[in-house]
């Protein structure tokens, strides 16, 4: 099995903790370094974990003096987009800034090998569906600009400096792992699923769908829903493929198949047998009509494969609710 050693930043948070557990699994060392701003100690199923901030460059640079570390992923961003938009400063501060600094370590320690959480939001409103890669880049939030900046900084830290990346553009991440021992939380919470579940739990009174007449087959906005383990999957694959001398790429990572939030609620009513209220309300500000990844690029290039199907999905990200219900 091999042995190299992988810092994870923001492997406390939820995509972090889920790659973290898989990369322990595949035989990799593993040191989770977060800040816990956002991030949960909890979520954390390895010993090797470093309380830091990635803005602290001493602290890094001790963490990466003392360890012989092959290869960062990085995950701690903020990813709020309604936030983003009030308070641009806290993401081009967290989500640019902080990582161009922890590059400049990467490169003062001779680490040559990023893998980076972009996101689908660096398209905006994309021209055309499904989603290829080069497309234009378009963002139309904050957020979406901070990914966008530093996919920038990585192309011309590859041509200079032959720092080697990947940059993984996720749709919408969702579901938890089998265990339920590591699921998606956060505070506050503000995604589709966590929120249908926890009205399920009757944690929330009703589910407000965000926007009921957008252009689209029944009036709600269409996401690419792809399970956190299949995300995992695919950031082995980009980083094993890297150690290979393979070339700094940009890949889509999504499923290839669009669900509309009213199809959402229907399939969580069935899968968790619960009926719960529902309200439609207006549109939330930021939000495009569909987004839908075409993946062939990661499929061809990292051979991935999705294990997980919507239902999939929705079945994990329950059994993790449920046990994690607000008692
Ligand atoms: N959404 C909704 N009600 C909610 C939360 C989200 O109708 O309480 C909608 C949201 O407007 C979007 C879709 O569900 O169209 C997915 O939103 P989410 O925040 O989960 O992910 P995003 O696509 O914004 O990354």
């Amino acid at each position: 099995m091999s042995k190299d050693t992988i810092l994870v930043v923001g492997g406390a948070g939820y995509i972090g903790s889920h790659m973290v557990k898989m990369l322990d699994e595949k035989g990799y060392n593993v040191i989770v370094y977060d800040n816990l701003s956002t991030g949960f100690e909890d979520l954390i199923l390895v010993d090797n974990f470093i309380k830091g901030d990635i803005a602290n460059t001493r602290k890094l640079d001790k963490v990466f003096s003392e360890n012989d570390i092959d290869a960062v992923m990085h995950f701690a961003a903020f990813t709020q987009v309604g936030e983003s938009m009030k308070n641009p400063q806290k993401y081009y501060k967290n989500n640019v800034v902080n990582v161009y600094k922890l590059l400049n370590r990467m490169l003062k320690h001779d680490i040559e090998y990023f893998i980076f959480s972009s996101s689908a939001a660096v398209y905006g409103e994309p021209e055309s569906i499904p989603i290829r890669e080069y497309l234009p880049r378009n963002p139309i939030n904050t957020y979406g600009k901070t990914k966008a900046m530093v996919e920038d900084i990585l192309e011309d830290y590859d041509r200079a400096y032959d720092l080697k990346y990947s940059s993984l553009r996720y749709f919408n991440a969702a579901g938890a792992d089998e265990s339920s021992k590591i699921g998606e939380k956060h505070d506050p919470e503000t995604h589709l699923i966590p929120l249908v579940l926890k009205t399920a739990l009757n944690e929330r009174e009703k589910i407000y769908i965000f926007g009921t007449d957008y252009k689209t087959k029944d009036g709600t906005c269409i996401r690419d829903y792809i399970h956190v383990n299949d995300l995992a999957s695919a950031h082995l694959k980009a980083m094993e493929r890297l150690f290979e001398g393979e070339s700094s790429e940009v890949f889509n990572l999504g499923s290839g198949k669009g669900y509309s939030v009213r199809e959402i609620i229907e399939k969580s009513k069935q899968i968790t047998g619960i009926d719960f209220e529902v309200e439609e309300a207006g549109r939330r500000p930021g939000d495009p009509p569909v987004l839908i990844a075409e993946s062939k690029k990661a499929d061809m290039l990292l051979g991935w494969q999705r294990k997980y199907s919507l239902e999939d999905i929705i079945r994990t990200a329950w059994q993790w609710h449920k046990r994690n219900q607000r008692s």
